[in-house]
């Protein structure tokens, strides 16, 4: 038996973070695209000894660690260069995902992708939840978070589908522009609901796959 999948996405600083942690609150199974991005290329993989060889040990922190300010700052100027890391790390990670996302043993898991839409990923969801923010939000938010220049923040948001293609996917919308402290409850909330729908719907998905 394979989990039903809930597929978690949004733009760069929209919550996708925030909104999983609520759901990992309730005991969601949650697989996180980026952590499993990071592990990857964690220090001494094969992966991340192609990088080094490809784009210079000005890749690698001190400690022997993807230096990733400095890949995004290199991958984000040059479309040839994103298109070569892609292609070297999108087959890893994916297999890397769906292995874990097939060892899941619950009712449905949260898989947390900032590039779902983009990278043509919502066929293997159940369902999709989207984090919708206005984009002033974002930027601020994201700009706060990373430690990033803001022109890499608005290349990153460029890079991505806007927020009305996101919502044309979106089967369900948790709106995030409210500040948490104002917010954090009605936040909890929805979440807990859809936690129920997602129950729910996983039923009928174990039926299904059980013929
Ligand atoms: P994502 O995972 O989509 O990139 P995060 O959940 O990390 O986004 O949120 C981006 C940043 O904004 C984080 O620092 C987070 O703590 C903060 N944040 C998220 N939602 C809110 C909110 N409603 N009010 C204030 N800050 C928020």
């Amino acid at each position: 038996m394979t989990a039903m999948i809930v597929g978690l996405t949004g733009g760069i600083g929209s919550g996708k973070s925030t909104i999983a942690n609520l759901f990992g609150n309730l005991s969601v199974p949650i697989i996180d695209a980026d952590i499993v991005a990071r592990e990857v290329v964690a220090k001494g993989s094969p992966l991340l000894t192609k990088i080094v060889a490809h784009f210079g040990k000005a890749m690698l922190t001190p400690e022997g660690e993807l230096n990733r300010p400095a890949l995004r700052q290199r991958v984000f100027q040059s479309e040839e260069e994103k298109t070569w890391l892609n292609a070297l790390l999108h087959p890893t990670i994916r297999e890397a995902m769906f292995h874990q996302l097939r060892a899941i043993q619950a009712p449905y898991v949260l898989w947390v992708v900032p590039l779902l839409i983009e990278n043509q990923l919502t066929p293997f969801c159940q369902r999709v939840l989207v984090v919708d923010v206005e984009p002033e939000i974002q930027f601020t938010r994201a700009l706060a978070r990373d430690n990033s220049q803001s022109e890499t923040i608005k290349n990153i948001m460029n890079s991505q589908v806007d927020s009305d293609t996101r919502l044309r996917y979106a089967d369900d919308v948790i709106e995030n522009n409210k500040p948490l402290n104002e917010n954090l409850d009605a936040l909890t909330q929805q979440v807990t609901a859809l936690h129920q729908q997602y129950l729910t719907l996983s039923q009928y998905y174990s039926k299904k796959e059980e013929k």
